[in-house]
This record gives C-alpha cells, sequence and structure tokens, in this order.
C-alpha cells in the first residue's frame, strides 16, 4: 500500500469529509481511504490515533495508525444544537466587495504550496516555499474569492473557494481564471442569496438562492 498523500488535491487517494461528535462537542474530521467503508453514519466509534491539522481551524484527519472500532451509543443532542447555532446562515447580505485571487500551487511532490506574491515574468514562478521555479502552465492554479458582506447588525470577511462558487453559479469559475472582470461584477450583482459559513465564520461552505419557506 502506498504512504497516505498529505495532498487532498491528489486525486488518487480517496478521502471523505464530515463532522465527528461526541456529548460535549463537534469537530470537522476527514476520513482517509479504507477507514471510509469502516464507519456508518450515525453510529458510534471509538478513533485512535488520529491527527489533528489545522485548515480554518481545528480540525482531526485519520492516518493510516488510526483504529476505528465501535463504541457505546451517546447523547449528542447538546452538541447537534449548539453546532447548528455555530453555523452562521447569512439571509441576503449586501455584498459590500469582493477580491478575486489566482494562485498557481506549486507542483513539486510532497510541496504543493500557494505562490504567492513572486511572479517573475508572466511565465514562471518560484515556489516561495521550497524556491523552486516552474512555468506557470504546469502549475496547479486555484482561485479564491473573499466577499465582505453586511447584514443589519454584522460585517463578514469571507471566503469563497472555486468549488463553492461553481456549484452555485452552474458553470466551472476556472475559466475566467485569466481574466476576473466578469466574474466579479457577476459576484457583486448577486441579489436575494444567502450564505452558509463554516463554524468560525470564515468560510463560505454554500451559497444558495434564498428561499422564502422556513426551512427544516
Ligand atoms: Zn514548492
Amino acid at each position: 500500500m502506498g504512504r497516505r498523500s498529505k495532498n487532498p488535491n491528489n486525486s488518487n487517494k480517496k478521502v471523505r469529509d464530515g463532522k465527528i461528535m461526541d456529548s460535549s462537542a463537534v469537530m470537522d474530521i476527514s476520513i482517509w481511504e479504507n477507514h471510509i467503508q469502516e464507519i456508518k453514519e450515525g453510529n458510534f466509534y471509538k478513533f485512535t490515533n488520529c491527527k489533528v491539522k489545522h485548515f480554518f481551524g481545528k480540525k482531526l484527519s485519520t492516518s493510516p495508525e488510526t483504529v476505528i472500532e465501535p463504541a457505546d451509543k451517546q447523547d449528542v443532542t447538546q452538541a447537534t444544537q449548539s453546532t447548528a447555532s455555530l453555523r452562521p446562515h447569512l439571509c441576503c447580505p449586501d455584498i459590500q466587495n469582493v477580491i478575486i485571487e489566482t494562485n498557481a500551487i506549486c507542483n513539486t511532490k510532497g510541496c504543493r504550496a500557494k505562490i504567492t506574491g513572486n511572479t517573475e515574468s508572466k511565465k514562471m514562478v518560484r515556489c516561495t516555499s521550497c524556491n523552486r521555479a516552474m512555468l506557470i502552465n504546469n502549475c496547479y492554479m486555484e482561485i479564491n474569492t473573499t466577499f465582505q458582506l453586511e447584514t443589519t447588525d454584522k460585517q463578514y470577511t469571507v471566503m469563497a473557494n472555486q468549488t463553492t462558487l461553481s456549484t452555485y453559479l452552474g458553470e466551472d469559475v476556472y475559466q475566467y481564471k485569466d481574466n476576473v472582470d466578469d466574474l466579479t461584477e457577476k459576484l457583486l450583482l448577486l441579489d436575494n442569496v444567502d450564505f452558509k459559513l463554516s463554524t468560525n465564520a470564515r468560510m463560505i461552505t454554500e451559497i444558495v438562492d434564498h428561499q422564502q419557506e422556513l426551512q427544516k
């Protein structure tokens, strides 16, 4: 068996993201590879030898050393309620401004760092993490959009990744990578749209058209 890749973009490795909760708290977790079949949603397990990662907050991740065993049922009512209230749902906020950043991602095996601010020419970039130079054409690209949103009582600066935007717009936003003006305008003109945020209110997890009916 190969070693687990550090890079979630590596399509050879299967990963499934979810939530893990006990009677007191909820946390994000990434389940890797063969562990995916070992668990069923709604059942209780004891995880040993997980890793803690930092991705817009703390996140658990299984590793090849992780052991998953069945565990006794717990009462998770309290944790369920607190997560719902912790995930901000912004109903039709004002979109005050938008910045779209396209970043090259280093193609060095095992590095995959985001390359920022050192485009030496239009054709080449140098990775600030591993110092290797590469052609932009040979890099992965990532498009991240930061919104400043305002509701009646609060302002939020939140980021959406390209998957979240593409899902809402019904088109691959990657096509705008060389000229983001049209995409910027499209986003500024969004109207009657709700934003669902991550628990730490830094990431947009979903953009949805505003629904008149109350959600269950
Ligand atoms: Zn690098």
